[in-house]
């Protein structure tokens, strides 16, 4: 699992970005971290994933310090918004370079990084794909590629910002299912970015509620519509009209 311990982040001459946040993420769960912009939710995944150092507090993967640990270390996968795909490789070559890129030790021989593409391709259901280029996709198939890339390190945990942000509401809707089946195969431990309400109810295990750089209610989606624990919540949420 993952803990979230008090963490502060204040960026150069601003107000905090993250007050004093505490979260634990269950392992194989998917979490909604729902919250309007400038929350810190992007924060907040940012230094789960090891791209940013919080200023106090403390941060555990599976009960031992993670503060020090590289991104590599952490073993997590990310697809960040607008966190485009390498316009000069091909699909293949995107899914396969975290393991390409690998110290020569740990990695995988040619052939096998090719098979493990293919395999991973097969799961997003873009076989068939594998040699065009970035441009030659449409947006969602893009998306999946980003999640395939992420996929292909074998991540103990994906993290996922706004990874549907860009795309219209029917490919939406439909990536959204996509993903839930995906995670009920896989079981990876999953944190996900939205300020889609209707998107986190439909898609998560449970929601968090951020605000102002902390968590305002961890819950199920039916406890946090229902019982909103403050009038944040029940506002955000518009289930208090
Ligand atoms: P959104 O939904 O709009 O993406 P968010 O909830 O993900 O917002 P963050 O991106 O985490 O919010 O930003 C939290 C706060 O920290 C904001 O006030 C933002 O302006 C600030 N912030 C984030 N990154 C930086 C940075 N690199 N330098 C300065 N301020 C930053």
């Amino acid at each position: 699992d993952i803990q979230v311990h008090d963490i502060r982040k204040a960026f150069d001459g601003h107000a905090a970005a993250l007050n004093g946040l505490s979260l634990s993420v269950t392992s194989g769960e998917l979490l909604a971290l729902l919250g309007p912009s400038g929350s810190g939710k992007t924060t907040l995944l940012r230094i789960i994933a090891g791209l940013e150092t919080p200023d106090s507090g403390r941060l555990l993967f599976n009960g031992t310090d993670a503060a020090h640990r590289s991104v590599q270390e952490r073993n997590v996968g990310f697809v960040f918004q607008h966190y485009a795909l390498f316009r000069h490789m091909t699909v293949a070559q995107n899914v396969g370079f975290g393991l390409a890129a690998r110290p020569r030790a740990r990695r995988p021989s040619r052939p096998e990084i090719r098979r493990r593409s293919e395999e991973l391709l097969a799961l997003v259901q873009l076989q068939g794909l594998e040699h065009r280029y970035p441009t030659q996709l449409s947006g969602g198939q893009r998306q999946r590629v980003a999640l395939a890339r992420a996929l292909a390190v074998e991540p103990t945990v994906l993290l996922l910002d706004e990874p549907f942000g860009a795309l219209d509401a029917k490919v939406r809707k439909d990536l959204r299912r996509w993903l839930r089946d995906l995670h009920d195969h896989t079981g990876h431990t999953t944190v996900f970015v939205t300020h889609d309400q209707e998107e986190a109810l439909e898609l998560s295990d449970r929601v968090a509620i951020i605000n102002a750089g902390r968590v305002e209610q961890v819950g199920r989606p039916s406890e946090v519509y229902l019982t909103p624990a403050s009038a944040f919540v029940c506002g955000f949420m518009g289930a208090c009209n």
